[in-house]
């Protein structure tokens, strides 16, 4: 059961009955565990190939009936974006670079035959969902509403070819600090044995079946004693990709810093192409160049490398302190956070929070 109102926007307004109380959201958010708790609504936009999009509303949160033939259930058409909303010290919430996302969600769709959602209807259906729910944005060091849009094939039909039917949503968890005890440094195990992406493949694209592509490996990292999987081209297994969900750099004892470049396998990171312009700004020699494991680790045993780290929204910047394969196990700067990951990282969390000036224009106010 729902009430409604019109938006400013096009989108309708479907309240919830139930939505959580105060003193329980203000429980919840105390200390919110990452992806488990949503808020009290969902922002969502339909499509067919016969209509396009249509009916932009807001409704409760809740689950989705899907036919068992429902297409993404079996051929994986689906994709989806990661960003946070970012509370500022004066109450209001701002959300970043999203354009550089509607972008990418274009492109993903594109990539995976699905429709491609306006950047308008991206941005409106953030700003919905936050007019509703903005009391579920946390307050406190490093804390933020993680906002999913997503889109999948919705079409009941078993036969191999494009949705003529598609769901758009966007749901909203509350995330606090990803290190709670302080940035910690991960192991990284380097999978000689599987790829996440080829050439001409999906790597590029932000798909969830990039990701169920990764969960065995990641699984035997675990086993390995190691957080998170690096992944090396699937061409001549010979050059760094990036991990799982996050894009990763090096930082040079002489101060420049290189990363892969994104020539189709690799996913474009916001966090990333932000942090190559801190770095820039910064006074840093950039690089965008292919990265050999070989050389790497030999880099690490020489003092050449000072620092690696990997980057994304989630945790924003990661210092990886140990590098682990088959036939190698490296420590990196001592096991130790580095300076330039630190000061870049305390840059791009300050200008999402508001703390210094947005200097690039990044930001953009959801509520
Ligand atoms: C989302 C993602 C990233 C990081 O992208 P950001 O825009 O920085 O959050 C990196 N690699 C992969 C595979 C991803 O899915």
């Amino acid at each position: 059961m729902s009430t409604t109102t019109t938006a400013p926007t096009a989108f309708e307004i479907h309240r919830t009955d139930h939505p959580v109380p105060d003193a329980e959201r203000a429980a919840l958010l105390a200390a919110p565990r990452f992806g488990t708790v949503f808020t009290d609504h969902m922002a969502r936009i339909t499509w067919t190939s016969a209509d396009g999009w249509q009916n932009r509303r807001v409704e409760p949160y809740g689950p989705l009936q899907l036919d068992p033939a429902c297409a993404v259930l079996h051929y994986a058409q689906e994709i989806f974006e990661g960003m946070k909303a970012y509370p500022h010290a004066d109450g209001s919430i701002w959300t970043f670079r999203p354009a550089a996302n509607a972008a990418r969600f274009a492109r993903s769709a594109a990539r995976l035959a699905l429709p491609q959602l306006s950047e308008q209807d991206f941005l409106d259906s953030l700003a919905a969902l936050l007019a509703v729910d903005r009391a579920w944005v946390p307050v406190g060091e490093e804390m933020s509403l993680y906002l999913r849009p997503f889109m999948y094939a919705s079409e009941s039909f078993l036969g191999v070819r494009a949705s003529q039917e598609v769901e758009y949503l966007v749901i909203a968890s509350p995330v606090g600090p990803y290190f709670a005890k302080g940035v910690q440094p991960v192991s990284i195990w380097v999978a000689q044995d599987y790829h996440r992406a080829g050439p001409g493949g999906t790597g590029a694209a932000k798909c969830g079946g990039n990701y169920a592509a990764s969960l065995l490996p990641q699984t035997e990292a675990y086993a390995k004693g190691c957080e998170q999987v690096c992944f090396l081209d699937a061409a001549t297994n010979t050059y760094l990709e990036e991990l799982g969900g996050m894009n990763v750099m090096v930082v040079d004892a002489d101060g420049s810093v290189r990363t892969p470049p994104t020539s189709g396998d690799i996913l474009e990171g916001v966090t990333r192409s932000s942090i190559l312009q801190l770095l820039t700004d910064a006074g840093h020699e950039v690089r965008e160049e292919p990265i050999a494991l070989a050389d790497l680790l030999a880099q690490i045993g020489s003092g050449q490398v000072a620092e690696v780290f990997a980057c994304g929204t989630a945790a924003v910047m990661t210092p990886i302190g140990r590098l682990a394969g088959a036939d190698f196990d490296v420590t990196v700067n001592g096991g130790q956070a580095g300076p330039v990951t630190m000061a870049i990282r305390t840059e791009l969390t300050d200008i999402q929070y508001g703390r210094r000036p947005d200097r690039h224009g990044w930001l953009h106010r959801l509520a």
